[in-house]
């Protein structure tokens, strides 16, 4: 199949390695051209340009590029694809995303491979990079069924797990287990900073460790992509934002008034529920 990718960064260069690797002719379109000349050295694609012309003959097209900019990347490839093409993209957001590119493409189908790390940009691209993530597709009641399952038939042999489901239930689930824990990492980080005594500050970055590696890795990587979290998903983000307040405040609550069954109880439940998420 042709596939274009637009946008050869971590996620549409990652993709262009594997669907390569599965026999795939990959046509890349990126902002830079110094983007596109790695994107060929390093086996990313068959063709690449800055030009959305090398797509014409794009069966699928993926849309990589970062949330802000995907609008204006649909409205300039509109008119150099073929009536038949399938648009798709890897946004971390999908209500407002499938919202504003329905409209523009009818043949057009949301989706969110899970996966990703703290580095960005074509260099970041790497092979298998999707094996054993969720893949979530986002359909609608007018998203082609036949397109849908073509985009399923190709990211299923990149050892993907696929899951369907709304926009909005997309948004609202990875606000809780994604966009929110961005948002705690980064106010973990934030208040260790606040430390007053430079003495202190300095025996804590020394004494940090792997709990603090875990707790803080989230809210230390692309700022970019943090920020289009919020500003994307920020409904979702600001209902999941209130609760953990809330929750927060309970447990200072229970620390305040001595309460360590309480406390205990808590850190008991979250002991026996936390491998549900992580299975
Ligand atoms: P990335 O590594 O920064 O790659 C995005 C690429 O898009 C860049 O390499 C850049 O190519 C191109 N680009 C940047 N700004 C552009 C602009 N103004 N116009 C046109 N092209 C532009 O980002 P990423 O992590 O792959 O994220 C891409 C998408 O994947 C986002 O929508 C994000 O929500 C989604 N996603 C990310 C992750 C993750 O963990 N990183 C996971 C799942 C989904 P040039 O070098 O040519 O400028």
């Amino acid at each position: 199949m042709n596939i274009g990718i637009v946008g050869l960064g971590l996620i549409g260069g990652s993709l262009g390695l594997d669907l390569r690797a599965l026999g795939h002719r990959v046509l890349g379109v990126s902002r830079k051209s110094q983007t596109c000349d790695r994107a060929r050295e390093r086996g990313v694609v068959d063709a690449a340009s800055t030009s959305p012309t090398l797509l014409q003959t794009a069966d699928v097209v993926f849309i990589c590029t970062p949330l802000g900019v995907m609008e204006a990347t649909v409205r300039e490839l509109i008119p150099h694809l073929s009536a038949t093409t399938i648009l798709t993209d890897v946004g971390s957001v999908k209500g407002w995303v499938v919202q504003t590119i329905e409209p523009l493409w009818a043949n057009f189908v949301g989706g969110h491979p899970m996966a990703g790390n703290t580095e960005s940009g074509i260099e970041a691209a790497q092979y298998s990079l999707f094996v054993g993530a969720p893949y979530v597709l986002t359909p609608t009641a007018a998203t082609p069924s036949a397109s849908v399952q073509v985009v399923e038939e190709l990211v299923r042999p990149l050892q993907t797990k696929i899951y369907h489901c709304t926009p909005e239930d997309h948004d609202r689930a990875v606000a809780w287990i994604s966009h929110l824990p961005v948002m705690i990492s980064a106010s973990l980080m934030q208040a260790c900073l606040s430390e007053a005594d430079p003495a202190v500050l300095t025996l804590a970055k020394a004494l940090a460790s792997s709990g603090f590696r875990d707790t803080s890795r989230v809210g230390g990587g692309n700022p970019e992509l943090g920020m289009m979290m919020a500003q994307y998903n920020q409904t979702a983000l600001l209902r999941s934002l209130a609760s953990y307040r809330s929750h927060l405040d309970q447990i200072i609550t229970l620390i305040e008034q001595d309460n360590w069954s309480g406390l205990k109880q808590r850190l008991a439940h979250n002991q026996q529920t936390r491998p549900e998420f992580l299975q």
